[in-house]
């Protein structure tokens, strides 16, 4: 089967992950190329063998095949359809997709969806697909067709931002746009919640759905509570200390748009509520003199390493805030921090975290440790897909 496509062939014993279901070949785990292969082309894996591996799609780069099949099936456009019926099957079951309490979810989870290189996440009706390999980026037309045929009236529009994402743009006019329909930026609900999201020019693919059982969580331990949201982006942490019932809530953001939107979204959700302000800061200056002003800080800052080689710039970066924070925050003061960046492991984070503690000399303990939700499922093979790392501790 599939023997018209190009064969790569690993080195010896480098078929070992692959063979517990990981799905990244890497560049230097290859023996052997047949044919001309080009980025983007469906690829046949064997080991030094000869024995059949995994389809994959080819990318220049570090991780060369991305597999999406470990069996030796046809990849007809069917193939295609059922995986994403998969995903979306999978949302249903987890009363995200027709839920009318929260309109925001994501649909596909790359390598956790058997899907590596797609991301698709849905706002109302809008899907938005964000590619990050040109083996997807080339059939997006197809992808978007399917899902129109099984989402049928709960999909409207389908949005392709992959113009920032996809790999080796130089040879591929990547723009932006609708693949089918249209719609515009619009309001969407996060438990009952309102968030405006722009899709077409807001940060990710328009929202950070991953935060949602977390934004959620906050709202338990909000009560009478002076809270500050740092790295507050939409706003989302605020609006959920809010409904808790915080006493004061300030919002900070270094990007004057991203505060701009975290006022609208306060203002559609509580209308004149004076608890509720927001400024334009930069995190570590804002963080220097906060005195005891705050028992409930929430730290999510952007990925501060998005590559191996500045890991350690980024556990600094883990370890000076998070002392911060715990220098000033009140007694009995809850910190709700976060790391995004998939290179740093949920024990390394744990380890900035915890130097963090102990330059202030605090005590703290761990009240919930926290990850991304299950609309964004991690394949038990590729635990690199556990990307959201979190702690919510206790400051005495
Ligand atoms: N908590 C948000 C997501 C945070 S994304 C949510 O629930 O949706 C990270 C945010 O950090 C971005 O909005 C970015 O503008 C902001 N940011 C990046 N560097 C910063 C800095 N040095 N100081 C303050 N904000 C920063």
């Amino acid at each position: 089967m599939n023997d018209n496509f190009p064969k790569i062939v690993l080195k010896s014993g480098k078929d070992q992950s692959l063979k517990r279901f990981h799905p990244w070949v890497f560049s230097g785990a290859i023996k052997k190329m047949y044919g001309n292969v080009n980025e983007g082309d469906t690829v046949k894996v064997y080991s030094n063998h000869d024995e059949f591996l995994g389809l994959g799609h080819y990318q220049i780069g570090s991780i060369a095949v991305r597999i999406f099949s470990f069996d030796d099936v046809e990849i007809t456009d069917n193939f295609w359809k059922q995986k994403l019926e998969k995903a979306y099957r999978l949302r249903k079951l987890l009363c995200l997709a027709g839920n009318a309490e929260t309109t925001a979810y994501r649909l596909v989870h790359a390598e956790g969806d058997g899907l590596p290189g797609l991301i698709i996440d849905m706002y109302n009706k809008t899907a938005v697909m964000q590619m990050h390999s040109i083996g997807m980026y080339a059939i997006r037309t197809m992808l978007a067709a399917h899902l129109k045929e099984i989402m049928g009236d709960e999909l409207e529009a389908v949005f392709d931002k992959s113009a920032k994402t996809i790999p080796f743009k130089a040879d591929i006019e990547a723009v932006d746009g609708f693949l089918l329909g249209k719609s515009e930026p619009g309001v969407v609900l996060e438990y009952g919640n309102k968030f405006k999201v722009d899709w077409q020019e807001g940060q990710k693919t328009g929202f950070f759905i991953d935060q949602r059982e977390n934004r959620r969580l906050l709202q338990n331990y909000s009560s009478g509570r002076n809270v500050l949201n740092m790295f507050c982006y939409t706003g989302g942490f605020s609006f959920f200390a809010m409904r808790g019932g915080a006493r004061l809530v300030h919002s900070v953001d270094s990007s004057a748009k991203a505060i701009d939107l975290t006022r609208e979204n306060v203002e559609m959700n509580f209308p004149s509520d004076a608890r509720h302000e927001a400024f334009v800061a930069d995190a570590f200056e804002y963080l220097k003199d906060i005195k005891d002003k705050y028992d409930l800080i929430v730290l999510d800052p952007p990925a501060f390493a998005k590559h191996r080689n500045a890991l350690s710039h980024a556990l600094q970066g883990y370890k000076r805030i998070n002392a911060r924070a715990f220098e000033q925050i009140r007694t009995g003061g809850v910190v709700f921090t976060f790391s995004c960046s998939q290179v740093v492991s949920k024990e390394k984070f744990r380890e900035a975290v915890f130097s963090g503690a102990a330059i202030a000399g605090r005590s703290v303990r761990i009240l919930h440790q926290l990850t991304q939700p299950a609309d964004h499922p991690v394949s038990i093979y590729h635990p690199e897909g556990e990307y959201l790392k979190g702690l919510v501790l206790y400051v005495e």
